[in-house]
């Protein structure tokens, strides 16, 4: 009888870091916005997919971009 062998955990779900969605960014992501959220301040992000992981760098952007969105649709208000 041979011993069994030690069962590798297939890392295919879990581990996996994701990568930030911005083109050439590359960074690892950190939060997880849905695509249109993202697309207020990164209008350049590609239609596909439904979520977009962005980095803590352009996270911040992100917040950043939109709370001045945010305060420019209430002066237009
Ligand atoms: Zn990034």
């Amino acid at each position: 009888m041979t011993p069994e062998a030690p069962a590798r955990k297939a890392p295919e779900e879990e581990d996996v870091p994701e990568l930030c969605a911005i083109p050439n960014c590359g960074g690892e992501a950190i939060r997880h916005l849905t695509l249109t959220e993202a697309r207020r301040a990164f209008p350049q992000l590609s239609e596909k997919g439904r979520r977009a992981p962005l980095c803590r760098e352009h996270y911040k952007e992100w917040k950043k971009s939109t709370k001045e969105a945010r305060k420019l649709d209430r002066l237009a208000w």
